[in-house]
């Protein structure tokens, strides 16, 4: 059997810079996907009206975040269940597709800053990175020339700047916001997206149609399978396998990991790939499940799990959403508010040195709203605002039929504006996934158990974003259409795992009894097996995640082949 030097699992955003950077430096590389092929090119929904679809775009079983979503996967998978325990809930989101979850994402592309390695020399709570924003930095500036990022040089404290391309204007809506902020003492700056603004390596500039979730057919923005695959297969050195659900790592006598099995999701059948390195990136809580359930008389509680931390520590961002209804722009003459398929301001976490506040950890602001294409259920029920419009017969209630309705719609497009708030979790021992022994999935591969809560730190975060959040509508001119929520609902805050940042499962450490990997990514227990996705994360920062697995996985590739050369890790 063919022996490749490299057996990576999973092609998201971990899995496609660990492909990319071995190929290039010329190591043979295995790649096994649980997912079906998809191309951003030729298979994503872009320039289609929702009115083509029999469901007008609407969201489906499949594709919860609407019809056009490029998202193979979702909440649930038929035949790959996952359990929770008593009391608690999870959600997972799950990508089975060719460039796993990059395809859909938000593509905010937010830096850790150098506070955000090192919180329990701050606060006393969690505990330190074993690097610093320094020794990371340098990757995040060479993922940014590859990939591409917009945004602007602005000097926010832990909000470190990047390799910017220059970012485009706030819409009308966002004005509003950032002029209402300020009002309210809350700073905005230009958000930051790895979308081109400017031709890159051969990519055109985003003509702003709006749509990236769909997937870009002009790979205009970010996605594994557009940037990182495509160089990866021009080497000549990247076998793909799409379809191959990993089982194990497998290990040999020497204790060493010696390749992976899995089974074909189309055939059923197992079969095995053998492998001098291991470099799993299959999202932190998968790779997690693939260690735990990589059981040997050798590594009786999983494999690189002697510390019993695999699957520990893991967090989700906090979440909390609240929208205004601005009545300045109800019949507001029709303007282009094209752009990005995303925001173009942001509100960095203000706070940072500020020590008097109930909770330890930021937040950022996320701003939403405008007139992009309307789909089935735009507005979210425009009988909620029929008292708040003047003129016409508004006292039948709610909901409406004909002239008036649409009339309705029309006035009001792009009259509500959201603000999404996403915090910092702090990460806990007691909060992980581990093996149910009593589940398994379609392929009878043992299903992960989750027991994760929120503690005070991040309700007070939560409670503190919501009235950030009405200061903010009302500092606008808007109204909150949403009641602030009170301690017994939480303070509003999200479902752990909703927010789709989880990270920590395999956290990286010096201290062998502490932690599951090195300060590079690699097993303390297995010298030739490393995690390339947000497994390794110490901590969450208040930051979206992708823009450190990416930077990380690239210095874990570089540092795999250093070692490799030196003959290290065999
Ligand atoms: C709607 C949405 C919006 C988001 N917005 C943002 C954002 O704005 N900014 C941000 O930073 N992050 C965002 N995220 C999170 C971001 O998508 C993830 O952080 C990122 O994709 C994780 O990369 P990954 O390589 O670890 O995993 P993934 O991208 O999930 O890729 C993992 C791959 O591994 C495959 N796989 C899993 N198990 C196996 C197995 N056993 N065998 C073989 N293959 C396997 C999967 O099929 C998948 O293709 C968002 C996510 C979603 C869903
Ligand atoms: S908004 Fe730009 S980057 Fe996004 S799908 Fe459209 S063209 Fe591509």
């Amino acid at each position: 059997m063919e022996e490749f030097d490299v057996c990576i699992v999973g092609s998201g955003a971990g899995g496609g810079m660990a492909a990319k950077t071995l190929t290039e430096a010329g190591a043979k590389v295995v790649l096994l996907e649980a997912g079906q092929d998809w191309d951003a090119v030729r298979d994503g929904a872009m320039l289609t009206w929702n009115y083509e679809s029999p469901r007008r775009g609407k969201s489906t079983k499949d594709r919860p975040f609407g019809e056009f979503d490029a998202c193979i996967g979702g909440w649930q998978i038929p035949g790959e269940p996952y359990t929770t325990t008593e009391g608690t809930t999870w959600d997972w989101w799950r990508a089975r597709m060719l460039g796993g979850r990059t395809h859909h994402w938000g593509r905010i592309s937010l830096r850790f800053g150098p506070d955000d390695f090192r919180r329990k020399s701050i606060d006393g709570k969690g505990d330190d990175w074993p690097i610093t924003y320094d020794d990371l930095k340098p990757y995040y500036d060479r993922v940014d020339r590859m990939i591409g990022i917009f945004g602007n040089a602005d000097g926010v404290y832990n909000e470190p700047d990047g390799i910017f391309l220059p970012p485009p204007k706030p819409r009308c809506y966002e004005q509003l916001i950032k002029q209402g902020a300020e009002r309210a003492g809350v700073p905005v700056i230009a958000s930051r997206l790895s979308i081109l603004t400017q031709p890159l390596g051969g990519r055109p500039a985003c003509h702003y149609c709006g749509q990236c979730n769909r997937g870009c057919s002009t790979r205009s923005n970010f996605s594994s399978q557009s940037v990182l695959l495509p160089p990866a297969l021009e080497t000549g050195n990247l076998t793909l396998v799409t379809n191959a659900m990993a089982r194990e790592v497998l290990t040999n006598d020497k204790g060493l990991a010696s390749g992976v099995s899995y089974v074909d999701t189309v055939t059923r059948k197992e079969y095995q790939v053998r492998a001098k390195v291991v470099v799993l990136a299959a999202s932190a809580c998968e790779s997690a499940r693939l260690l735990l359930n990589s059981v040997s008389h050798r590594f009786p509680n999983g494999l690189a799990n002697s510390s019993d931390v695999v699957g520990r520590y893991l967090t989700d961002s906090t979440g909390g959403d609240a929208m205004g209804f601005f009545p300045q722009r109800v019949d507001q003459q029709a303007h282009n508010e094209d752009g990005v398929g995303g925001m173009h301001i942001y509100i960095p976490w203000w706070r940072e040195k500020d020590r008097s506040l109930p909770f330890s950890r930021g937040y950022h602001i996320e701003v939403w709203g405008g007139r992009g294409m309307p789909g089935y259920g735009f507005g979210g029920g425009i009988h909620r605002i029929n008292g708040k419009l003047q003129g016409g017969d508004r006292s039948r209630g709610g909901g409406g039929f004909g002239a008036q309705l649409k009339d309705d719609y029309r006035r009001t497009w792009g009259s509500f504006i959201g603000m999404s708030g996403r915090g910092e979790m702090i990460a806990r021992y007691e909060n992980r996934c581990s093996i149910d022994p009593d589940v398994v999935d379609q392929y009878g591969i043992p299903v992960l158990k989750f027991d994760v809560s929120w503690s005070d730190e991040e309700l007070l975060q939560m409670k503190h974003f919501h009235e950030t959040a009405h200061e903010i509508i009302h500092a606008s001119g808007g109204e909150p259409v949403w009641d602030m929520p009170t301690a017994e609902d939480n303070w509003g805050i999200t479902r752990p795992g909703q927010i789709i940042h989880e990270v920590g499962t395999t956290r990286m450490g010096n201290d062998a009894r502490t932690s599951v990997l090195n300060a590079n990514c690699q097993a303390h227990d297995v010298k030739n097996l490393f995690v390339a996705d947000a497994g390794p994360f110490v901590s969450q920062a208040h930051k979206n995640p992708t823009w450190s697995i990416l930077a990380l996985s690239m210095r874990t590739s570089e540092y795999l082949i250093d070692e490799m050369k030196r003959g290290n890790l065999s």
